[in-house]
Order: C-alpha cells, then structure tokens, then sequence
C-alpha cells in the first residue's frame, strides 16, 4: 500500500483523476496530511464513500515521538517512532529569528566520520519523503511552536538518500505542504561530490553546508572515511561549481578538535583554501561523544582560529551550542530507544 504522506499533490490529484473522483478533493487531502492527521476518518470534509475509496488504495504512515527531553536553554530533543519500530531523533531550537528544526533523515549513517554518534548506529534504512517530513508536523504540534527553518543534520547523511531528501524538500517547500521557503531550509554533506552537482541542478534555493572539518587531506582522511573516495580539491570543486550555478553561498562547517585541526597554521590553511569562494564558515566546538578520541579546542583556541580566518577575509563565526546537556548538539543524537527507557 501507498503511504499518502510519500506523494506530491499532483500524484494525489492524478490519482483521484483515476479513481473518477474530483481533482480539488486531492487539496483537500493534502491539507488534512499537513495538519497531521493519522487517518481518513479525520478527513471531515471528504464523503464517507471517498474515504472508502482512499482506505482502498492507501495508507497514512505516520511517525510519532514517543519521548521528549528540555535543556536548560529550552532546545527540546525527539525520539520520535516510525511505523517499523526504529526510531530517529529531532530537535528543536529557538533562535531570535525564528525556530529551526534539526530532523533525521536515515536509520543510522553509512559515512563512519569517527567522531559523529550516528555513525556508531550503523545504517539500517532510508527514511521515506513522507517519514522525513512526518517528524517536522509531529515537532510543531507536540510543541505548539511555529517552525520557520528546517535543518538536514539530525541521523544521517542527506545526499546519500537523495531522491527522498529533495522530494521532503519540495513537500516542504509547497505553499500547501509546510510553505517553508527553500532558503530557510538547510541540507548539510559530508561531501558526496556525485550528488552535490546533481543539487545544483535541482533549481532548489536551499543552503548547502559542507562538514569540511580540515583542509588537508591526511587529517581528514583520518577523521572522515568518505575523503578517501572524495578528497578536499574535488569537494571545493563541486561547491565552486555548485555557486557557479546557484549564485548561493556555501557554508563550511568545522568542527574544532583539539591538537588536531585547531592550530594557527590550519587556519592559515583553510583560509587559503577557501580564498575567494563565496563562502561562510560555522566553527563547531567538537562534542565528545560516548568513547570519543577527540577534545573540544579551548575557547581562546576556538576565538583565535576565527579571528585568524577573519583576517585573512574568510566570514567564520563560532556556532552557539544548543541543548549539549541534553546530548541534543551536534553529532550526539544517537540514543536508542532502551537508552532512552534506561532514563525516564
Ligand atoms: N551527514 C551530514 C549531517 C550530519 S550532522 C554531514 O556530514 O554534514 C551535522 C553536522 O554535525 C556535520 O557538520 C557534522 O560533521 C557535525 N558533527 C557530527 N558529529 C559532531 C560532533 N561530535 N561534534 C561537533 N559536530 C559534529
């Protein structure tokens, strides 16, 4: 069966055209999912014999959070259920220009980066358009918050589920879907170079985020297994092709890890290698996760890094760390589900 959530508003209306039913009643379907209804019968305004009908032919997967937890500056963490009994997390985060969600878009990730918490899940599964999706709607009613801005960088690796990501994308994106315009929604990479050009042709104004986290090779390598399939010169030339085609600044991430990739010779480096590429670099104070090789820079590291770069004219700015005493922050959403029942 068809779960209704996966389809665009067309597929839906084409659908009805062949069931002999009227195409505006896909509107009014499609309106219903985004209101996060879990079944037909909650449709009120479609005829008993038409909600027969959509019984018939599909199904409404929904996914649904199961616990929830606050940190002291109000960023919430989601373990939020799919209907085969896995579980992804979300997050929640409230900025004076708006609230971001932060959503899940694997069971588990592939790319083994050895210092991310989701690489220890191992990869089970791609999350489907409408399971993507589904954890924003569940967010925004559990929290009675509106949300203005969607983040890829919950589990897993978005350019490696790329047709489910870009379809979530523009389900988020339709003024009758979530009306979450393409620029207030981010996709961050570890950067599978294949599929960043396939975005530049998407004519989608998201933002890209490459996990950059060094600009030589060795070190990367040593941090991010997937540098050894792409390495730093074919990443910067698929984000300048990327701009070139977009007209849209790129946004480095690094995280800073202390003795590693944190001197001033690497900020020298990177700066470098970002030398007139219309870009932006996020500094990430590494978080130790569960057996952990790698410790966060100091702060006076972490501020000479970003005035080094600064002055060699590379915009970097350090990112504020939300909900870390909820294991919420970059890289540590991880637990599993009897993790989180150990807890509560
Ligand atoms: N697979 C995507 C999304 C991952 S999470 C990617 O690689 O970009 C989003 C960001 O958090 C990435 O930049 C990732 O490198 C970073 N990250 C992962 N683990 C982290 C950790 N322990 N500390 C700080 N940042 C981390």
């Amino acid at each position: 069966m068809v779960n209704i959530r996966d389809l665009y508003l067309e597929e839906i209306e084409n659908d009805l055209l062949e069931m002999g039913e009227k195409k505006y009643r896909a509107k009014q379907i499609f309106a219903w999912l985004f209101k996060g209804v879990e079944s037909f019968d909650e449709m009120t305004d479609l005829s008993k014999d038409l909600i027969e009908k959509l019984k018939q032919k599909y199904e409404i997967k929904c996914t649904s959070i199961i616990n929830h937890q606050e940190s002291k500056d109000g960023t919430k963490k989601y373990l939020i259920e799919l209907n085969d009994g896995h579980a992804v997390e979300g997050v929640l985060m409230k900025y004076k220009y708006g609230n971001t969600v932060c959503i899940s878009n694997q069971i588990g990730c592939k790319m083994g980066c050895n210092f991310c918490a989701s690489a220890k899940i191992g990869f089970v599964r791609n999350l489907t358009p409408g399971e993507i999706v589904s954890q924003i709607i569940d967010i925004e009613k559990h929290s009675g918050e509106k949300i203005s801005n969607i983040v890829f960088m919950g589990i897993g690796e978005p350019l490696d589920n790329y047709d489910n990501v870009i379809k979530a994308i523009r389900l988020i994106n339709d003024p009758k879907g979530l009306n979450i315009g393409a620029r207030h929604i981010s996709i961050s990479t570890c950067g599978l170079v294949h599929n960043i050009k396939r975005l530049a042709d998407e004519n989608i104004q998201c933002n890209l985020c490459i996990s950059l986290h060094s600009s030589r090779d060795d070190v990367r390598t040593s941090m991010m297994p997937i540098n050894k399939t792409y390495n730093i010169s074919e990443v910067i030339d698929a984000c300048n092709d990327y701009i070139e085609k977009t007209n849209r600044r790129i946004t480095f991430e690094y995280a800073l890890v202390d003795g590693v990739n944190d001197s001033k010779e690497d900020a020298i480096h990177l700066a470098k290698l970002l030398k007139g590429i219309l870009c932006h670099v996020n500094l990430i104070p590494i978080n130790k996760i569960k057996d952990g090789i790698y410790e966060k820079s100091s702060v006076e590291k972490i501020l000479a890094f970003r005035d080094t770069l600064n002055e060699k004219g590379i915009v970097a700015t350090v990112r504020r760390e939300l909900g870390s005493d909820i294991s919420a922050a970059c890289g540590q959403l991880v637990r599993s589900r009897q993790e989180e029942e150990k807890i509560s």
